[in-house]
């Protein structure tokens, strides 16, 4: 199987009323597992459709995604959700964490109503002690900061080891000390799971971290570059 997102031909249009919007336009990507990508762009550039399709929650008008060797046009039901499960991690922008639950629930939550013999309990534990909340594990998410609030979210996207990061603007809603911390949590995350990683953002400090940066205008590629080692974080 190989580690790689392979993007062809990938065109997304919405329809509103008679009117289309042409969200994304010819695209043709490739993305490796050892790869801490940022995708960034002005609002309205195709950056959150991209991604969108990369953690199969949409569909392409046209072309083919291959994620990890599999691929996702084909999937439907509870296999794109089966495939969903084991394979991708999302982190949106406003955590979408479930307010009733506490935070421990909220990690575990991508376990409920699966059959599994994976102690996902003592999983949820570890990742909430590794990402220094284990004192919030039975806090509601309103009782926690936003910074708090991502860190949950980013346990429950990792809670099932996926393969795949991905996160939409993720420091968008933090100031500029808990984004850093996040910073240095990406980084650790990539060099400890070993999973690919793929944020949207508008921070350039942000995807001056990452070791590949593409740059998407009206739905298209504008241009891409890779980063040194040595200038990227990982
Ligand atoms: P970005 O993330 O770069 O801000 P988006 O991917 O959200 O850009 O949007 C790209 C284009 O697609 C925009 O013109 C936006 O208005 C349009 N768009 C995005 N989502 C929808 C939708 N669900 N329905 C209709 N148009 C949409």
């Amino acid at each position: 199987m190989t580690n790689a997102i392979l993007m062809t031909d990938i065109n997304k249009s919405y329809m509103g009323g008679n009117v289309e919007t042409r969200a994304l336009l010819d695209i043709n990507l490739e993305f490796q597992q050892d790869e801490f990508t940022a995708i960034v762009g002005s609002s309205g550039s195709g950056k959150s459709t991209l991604l969108s399709l990369l953690g199969t929650l949409d569909k392409p008008t046209s072309g083919r995604i291959e994620i990890s060797g599999v691929d996702v046009s084909r999937l439907k039901g509870n296999r794109l959700a089966d495939f969903r499960f084991e394979t991708i991690g999302f982190v949106f922008q406003h955590f979408h964490l479930l307010p009733t639950l506490t935070c421990i629930e909220n990690v575990m939550s991508p376990f409920y109503g699966r059959r599994t013999i994976v102690n996902y309990r003592e999983k949820a534990e570890a990742l909430l002690s590794h990402l220094g909340l284990v004192d919030k594990a039975n806090s509601l998410p309103s009782q926690l900061s936003g910074g708090e609030q991502q860190r949950v979210a980013i346990a429950r996207a990792l809670v099932n080891e996926p393969k795949w990061l991905l996160a939409d603007e993720p420091t968008g809603n933090l100031d500029s000390r808990n984004a850093e911390v996040f910073y240095e949590l990406l980084y650790q995350l990539k060099k400890e799971l070993g999973c690919g990683i793929i944020v949207v953002t508008h921070d350039q400090q942000l995807a001056e971290k990452a070791t590949r940066i593409i740059e998407i205008k009206d739905g298209r590629v504008l241009q891409e570059r890779a980063h040194s080692a040595s200038e990227a974080l990982c």
